[in-house]
């Protein structure tokens, strides 16, 4: 590996606590592979809760003097990690690309949005203002500071290595808070060489630490920081599952949680919709990653007078997605993650065709084998498939057809998910009503691509508590203080 970068030194296979690199007792490494060839690529220290509860201690001491550095201060530092992201954005994505699978100019995209958290949160660091109510008596006056809330965790997915850590710690360390990383055990190394980067940027010793672990060591370091009372905050990017355990492991201690969980989103085609900017939109929100994120596109309601047009455009524009090794050049879509992720769309596919769902394209393993998984369209799908309300995190489009507004917005929000919903039309009544009805935290009109540093990102309903990114993403790290002050 050290081999395919320009900067071999990014390639870390030890923890990081407190500035410096840490292996596991007795040495004790998981392996991480690349899902494209089954490689080996790397041995990383299998950490336990041993090492969670001295991180905890370091990330405690860590948050005495990084709590008291000015915003200005921090910002410069945190500056300085984002250039240096932006330099060696080639490295990064290289890394990612080994080890998650998706294509490299996928990966070059998701080190750019991710270091664009680092940029935005560097700026609201100095911009950190409480407020001075008036007051209600003449003898006293009032003042509401904001301050860091503490040590955070933040335990992440394999989707995304490099964005869903930078999108939370950004503004954690930005309100002067320090973290704790977990980063998912089958995508390590991305985390590790963000770590690197800000080391050599200047973050002092225990702001950041990285606990990296195998499945079973990341079940027993996540019941150790859910019970520590010095974590003040966990924010959890995965399933919805694991996301409730978490919740219900932080109750004893009262954290403050956020947590981004499944989504199911419906991606809605009205009768006026622009087809082809339809379906561009339709193969971006679906394919992305393999159909591995969670505000991927995983239901089309297209309305029957526009079922034929946009199915025909959609299954021409699908066969031209190049199935490949994500290093090669001009491969638009990787493989699956793991053998699991590729059996679930296995079976959402065999369900939808065993209760009566047509094959327009794809349906089966790719001819490259392993976890390659054809691009593929399924016609007549209805709501009782599995399809419909499972997240099927696989590239697959089960196309579903409507004929009233009302039944688009009702079968839309039929869901116990509500993280990101699509909708095209060109009718501005309907794009305003549709858009107020969508239970769900993100809509996107006329677009599939949603996500970006400047707008609120989070789920109602099912799919999570909290928003990341923008204005609002900060307030998750900060605590309000009230202060009553007498004259
Ligand atoms: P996905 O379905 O995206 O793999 P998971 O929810 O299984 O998502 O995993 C997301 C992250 O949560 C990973 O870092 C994983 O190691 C971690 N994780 C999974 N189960 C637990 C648990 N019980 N406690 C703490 N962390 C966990």
């Amino acid at each position: 590996i050290r081999k395919l970068l320009k900067d071999p030194s990014l390639f870390k296979e030890d923890a990081f606590i407190n500035g410096v690199w840490v292996k596991a007792s007795a040495d004790s490494r998981f392996s991480v592979t690349n899902p494209a060839t089954g490689e080996l690529i790397g041995q990383v220290s299998n950490l336990g809760p041993q090492e969670a509860e001295i991180a905890i201690a370091v990330a405690e001491g860590a948050f005495q003097h990084w709590k008291n550095k000015t915003g200005k201060e921090r910002a410069s530092i945190m500056r300085k990690w984002f250039d240096l992201i932006i330099q060696n954005t080639q490295d990064l994505a290289v890394l990612m690309t080994l080890e998650q699978g998706k294509p490299l100019t996928e990966s070059k995209g998701e080190v750019v949005y991710g270091a664009s958290f680092i940029e935005w949160f560097a700026e609201e660091a100095k911009r950190i203002t409480g407020a001075i109510p008036s007051t209600t008596a003449n003898d006293k006056r009032f003042v509401v500071m904001k301050q860091p809330i503490g040590v955070c965790v933040a335990i992440t997915p394999w989707n995304f290595p490099n964005a869903m850590i930078s999108r939370k710690i950004a503004p954690a360390i930005a309100a002067g808070c320090t973290v704790i990383i977990k980063p998912a055990e089958l995508t390590p190394l991305s985390a590790l060489a963000l770590a690197e980067l800000a080391l050599r940027a200047g973050i002092p010793p225990g702001v950041i630490n990285i606990l990296t672990a195998d499945a079973d060591q990341s079940v027993a370091i996540g019941k150790t920081l859910c019970a520590s009372p010095v974590v003040r905050h966990l924010s959890f990017t995965g399933s919805t599952e694991v996301g409730r355990i978490l919740m219900a492991q932080s109750a004893p201690t009262v954290k403050k949680i956020a947590l981004e969980l499944g989504g199911h989103a419906p991606f809605i085609v009205f009768e006026d919709a622009d087809i082809d900017s339809a379906v561009s939109g339709a193969i971006l929100s679906k394919y992305r990653n393999s159909g591995q994120t969670c505000v991927c596109a995983n239901r089309f309601y297209v309305h029957k007078k526009v079922q034929a047009a946009f199915t025909e455009k959609f299954a021409k524009a699908v066969q031209e997605i190049k199935v490949g090794n994500g290093m090669d050049a001009g491969v638009s879509q990787g493989p699956l993650i793991e053998k699991a992720a590729l059996e679930k769309v296995e079976r959402h596919v065999a369900d939808a065709l065993s209760k009566g769902a047509q094959l327009v394209t794809g349906g089966k393993v790719s001819t490259l084998g392993g976890t390659f998984y054809e691009p593929t369209i399924l016609s007549n799908v209805t709501s009782d498939m599995l399809i419909t309300y499972e997240e099927t995190f696989g590239p697959v489009a089960p196309i579903i057809t409507f004929e009233s507004d009302e039944e688009a917005i009702r079968l839309a929000n039929e869901s116990q998910f509500g993280l990101a919903s699509y909708f095209y039309s060109r009718d501005i009544g309907r794009i305003w009503k549709a858009a107020e009805a969508l239970e769900y935290g993100i809509v996107g009109v006329n677009t599939g691509i949603i996500s970006n540093e400047v707008a609120p990102f989070g789920g109602v309903k099912q799919s999570g508590l909290g928003r990341e990114g923008s204005v609002y993403g900060m307030d998750e790290y900060l605590e309000l203080k009230y202060v009553c002050l007498g004259l």
